[in-house]
């Protein structure tokens, strides 16, 4: 018999599951059309991750020397190591200078040049033409702490716009129709214990991503990847999920993040013999070559012996050089966070630094419309009905391999607008609410009432630091063979373990116990795809670097993995990349030669 729990329903045009960046556009983008729509967070909307991006977003205003979106997008296409869809990237660069104009109409408070035009910083693998000119000034900044002054502006906007908020309720899982469409979601109130159905035309899917699968991650511990459970369970698939992407500067020892701005505004890193080691790596871009291009080489020089501090494990950030006035007005944030994490003062000394687990490339397929694909046999771009992911939960998929700084909050509002204007289309506000599949709502609560009455050998809090110290050592920056098969059979054993977890406290009232069972079973299946998409793929692309195929092989690789999770077993399979951009040459479009696949060199 099914477990017994009262609920509530609510009807809604679009239920919007997150309220970071990507929720809140998308949540602004439906109610401006007039739908009826509920926006369902399980953090106060303004404490989402999105609030930490500290560098910027980026687009070609040219605001600060010559730009162009064909050329933000040649530096997407090479950034994602020919792994992203071309369609999606060129929407992405068309769109961005739109999408930041918006945002600055909506009132975000970005900093200014003299001329009162929005200030715009280099950032890692941003380049002129075509990847052949100097660095470009693309990434749009509100001093370094851009996404708070996103997030804040697109909260109050969503609430002018009649949206309603349900804040600090957890959705549980996707209400699925016996033919697959989504109906809605299940949702906890986390402060009274009630039970809430939302019944939906659209469920938008925009959850974040699950750095926390890691032990060491720059990502807040609410990023457990709750979209990518929700998908697994309703067997649908998970995208690319073996780029995980490793920051070069988490302050080492925390993890906290010193953005990439820091370097954009002059910063350098230098080994134990004071080398600028990045000069030898990447000769052209030196210290703000891609993430994955400067994680590895300094991971090279720890390996080698020149790391610094006691244990020569890091590296040293430098900003002493630069003046104290432009640290204070351009990088206050980040000045703050050294001398709390680190306890150094930028102006006198270097910040010790380690490559740390900050971005989840993979993740929901979708088009660039964020209406979320479920590869099958008959049709690869089949999309689910009802269903749509945005932000990073999403994979639409324009980071590929490896996401250039700046690109995910324009990711992030590109396609959070993107959907609205396409459920404008699909949604019909005057047609019905589906009738809702009880044998799907009665499944996701017998789930919870399982969980919740857990009473096996192992705490969450164990199984979840054996899955994140496993995930740290064998799905690493450096891939091997042998450390990915270790790490599948360790994974597969961990993730088998989840039947065997012990819950204590069994209330319904701000019980963060059940809570972080909830969030640790979302975590197991994108763990799990990420540690058996990573042993399949026998190459290295972007964040995938495999010691024992050091080459990108695009003959048998140039291929999206799809993963379909079911405890602790993954099945993958393969979906095409888009090679086709949205537009000709002759409309203005970047010609295929220019975006043909080639050697990527900085
Ligand atoms: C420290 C840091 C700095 C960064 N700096 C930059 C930068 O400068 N530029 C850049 O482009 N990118 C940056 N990034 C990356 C970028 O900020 C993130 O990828 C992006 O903010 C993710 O936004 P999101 O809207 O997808 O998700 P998030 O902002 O993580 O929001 C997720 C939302 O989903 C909700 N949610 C999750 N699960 C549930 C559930 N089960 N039930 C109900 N609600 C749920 C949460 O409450 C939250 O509202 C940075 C990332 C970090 C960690």
């Amino acid at each position: 018999m099914a477990a017994a729990y009262e609920y509530e329903t609510h009807d809604y045009d679009v239920v919007v599951i997150g309220a970071g960046g990507a929720g809140l556009r998308a949540t602004l983008g439906m109610a401006e059309q007039g739908l009826r729509t509920a926006c369902v967070t399980k953090v106060f909307p303004t404490r989402s991750h999105t609030v930490a991006a500290q560098g910027g977003i980026a687009a070609s205003l040219g605001n600060m020397g010559p730009d162009n979106w064909q050329w933000h997008m040649f530096d997407t296409v090479k950034g994602s190591d020919w792994l992203g869809d071309t369609d999606a990237m060129e929407y992405l660069a068309r769109e961005a200078p739109k999408a930041v104009y918006e945002l600055e109409h909506y009132g975000v408070p970005f900093s200014r040049t003299e001329e009162g035009k929005i200030y715009q910083r280099p950032f890692g693998g941003h380049t002129t033409e075509f990847g052949e000119g100097p660095p470009v000034q693309r990434t749009c900044a509100a001093a370094d702490r851009t996404g708070h002054a996103i997030l804040h502006t697109l909260y109050g906007q969503s609430l002018k716009n009649n949206a309603e908020f349900y804040i600090e309720y957890f959705a549980i899982d996707l209400i699925m129709s016996e033919d697959g469409q989504c109906q809605g979601v299940v949702c906890w109130k986390l402060d009274d214990g009630t039970m809430h159905i939302f019944n939906a035309k659209m469920v938008v899917l925009a959850t974040g991503g699950y750095g926390r699968a890691y032990f060491s991650a720059t990502s807040a511990h609410t990023c457990t990847g709750d979209g990518g459970g929700m998908v697994a369970r309703a067997g649908l698939a998970l995208q690319d999920m073996e780029f995980v992407q490793f920051h070069p500067t988490g302050i080492y020892g925390s993890g906290c993040l010193i953005t990439e701005g820091a370097r954009g505004e002059g910063g350098y890193l230098t080994n134990s013999e004071g080398e600028r080691f990045m000069e030898r790596y990447a000769p052209t871009y030196k210290d703000l070559a891609p993430r994955d291009y400067v994680s590895r080489s300094m991971t090279m020089e720890i390996r080698e012996g020149r790391g610094v501090g006691a244990e020569g494990d890091h590296i040293h950030l430098n900003l002493a050089h630069l003046p104290p006035e432009a640290l204070a007005e351009r990088l206050p944030g980040i000045s703050e966070s050294a001398k709390i994490f680190a306890g150094v003062d930028v102006t006198k000394e270097p910040i010790p630094v380690l490559p740390t687990v900050h971005y989840n490339m993979g993740g929901i397929p979708t088009n660039y419309w964020g209406e979320v694909l479920n590869p099958n046999a008959k049709d690869q771009n089949a999309v689910v009905p009802g269903l749509m992911a945005v932000g990073e939960a999403g994979c639409a998929s324009v980071h590929g391999a490896n996401r250039l700084g700046s690109n995910s909050l324009i990711d992030l509002v590109v396609f959070g607008r993107a959907a609205a204007i396409k459920a404008g289309k699909v949604v019909d506000a005057d047609a019905p609410n589906p009738v809702l599949n009880q044998a799907s709502i009665d499944k996701a609560f017998d789930r919870f009432d399982g969980l919740r009455n857990a009473s096996g050998a192992i705490k969450t809090a164990e199984l979840r630091l054996e899955m994140q110290k496993t995930m740290q050592a064998d799905a690493a920056v450096f891939r091997t063979d042998k450390t990915l098969k270790e790490g599948v059979e360790k994974m597969t054993a961990i993730a088998g373990k989840m039947g065997d977890l012990q819950v204590t406290d069994r209330s319904l009232v701000w019980n963060s116990d059940l809570m972080e069972t909830l969030e640790l079973a979302n975590l197991m299946p994108n763990a799990m795809a990420t540690i058996v998409g990573a042993e399949a793929r026998k190459e290295s692309r972007g964040a995938h670097a495999h010691e024992d195929y050091p080459k990108r092989d695009d003959k048998d690789w140039r291929v999206h993995t799809v993963a379909h999770v079911d405890g602790n077993k993954v099945t993958l399979s393969h979906r095409d990349v888009v090679k086709e951009p949205l537009s000709t040459e002759a409309e203005g479009g970047i010609s295929l030669k220019t975006i043909a696949p080639k050697a990527r060199t900085f």
